[in-house]
């Protein structure tokens, strides 16, 4: 599957470029996981934009895949979201028409409204066309290289530089502070502690909103080496109470259920003893 997505310079959504797309469930069936995508902009609009965009008139800009596609918690009207992975943005913008011709493809029946369509379906060839088209400045390998290292960097970090005994916790660390994988965890499991449920912009107001720890949830298995982060069953939000609880002891960190757990406990203790 192949698709167009849109990416307005100002929007009700809120998406960000290369890691969460937000749709009306109307393109749900163009969104599949694993869709490849093309990403587009449309005409500027106001000139404040300029430093954010590569082109001033309607252009492609990169390429990604969908994630996953999750049920917007906001929404009252059933959108839905996509967690983006292998974002890569072009080297050079590619403009939606090649002479006078459009590079999409347009369906005689939808030649009045095309473009009001933010996703839009495309075939394989268009897809290589503009894909072709943005990496194609000389170098083409280096440049898809290029981009490729720079978005795993960001996954994985310097692991090696660190000593084994330190491996561990860099290793968890890594995954706690990429801002890609915060931002689609947040999306995805919300702002409050899955521990003890606080919820930071509730307890002190607006000032603290949007402020959670996303902790890494560390299989056994995993600990050998990195692999691709799921931000669903791999992270999740913890005040900054239970995340400094679970990581109190170096060598023996907590899981979610066990801290849950803890907190159950004393809690049926402290109960007790008022009796
Ligand atoms: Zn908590
Ligand atoms: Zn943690």
């Amino acid at each position: 599957m192949y698709a167009v997505i849109t990416e307005n310079d100002i929007s009700k959504w809120k998406d960000s470029t290369g890691v969460l797309y937000h749709f009306p469930k109307r393109y749900e069936a163009l969104l599949e996981s694993g869709t490849n995508l093309i990403y587009y902009k449309g005409r500027i609009k106001d000139s404040i934009y300029r430093p954010s965009r590569l082109s001033d008139a309607p252009h492609y800009f990169g390429v990604a895949k969908i994630g996953k596609v999750y049920l917007d918690r906001e929404s009252n009207k059933g959108d839905l979201f996509a967690t983006i992975v292998d974002y890569r943005p072009f080297s050079v913008p590619v403009d939606f028409k090649d002479g006078g011709n459009y590079l999409e493809d347009i369906p005689p029946n939808l030649s009045s409204n095309y473009w009001r369509n933010g996703v839009r379906p495309i075939s394989k060839e268009i897809y290589e066309l503009i894909f072709q088209l943005g990496f194609d400045h000389g170098d083409n390998d280096f440049i898809r290289s290029k981009n490729l290292e720079s978005s795993n960097n960001d996954n994985i970090g310097t692991l090696e530089s660190y000593r084994d005994g330190e491996k561990k916790l860099k290793f968890v660390t890594t995954y706690e502070r990429n801002p890609a994988l915060r931002k689609q965890a947040i999306a995805i499991h919300g702002l409050s502690c899955r521990a003890c449920g606080f919820n930071f912009g509730d307890f002190y107001g607006e000032y603290a909103e949007g402020f959670i720890h996303i902790h890494h949830i560390i299989p056994v298995s995993e600990l050998d080496g990195p692999r691709t982060i799921d931000p669903e069953t791999d992270l999740v939000p913890l005040c900054a109470n239970c995340h400094s609880v679970v990581h109190r002891q170096k060598n023996r960190t907590l899981s979610t259920e066990e801290l849950i757990g803890l907190i159950r406990a004393k809690k049926g203790s402290s109960e007790n003893s008022h009796t």
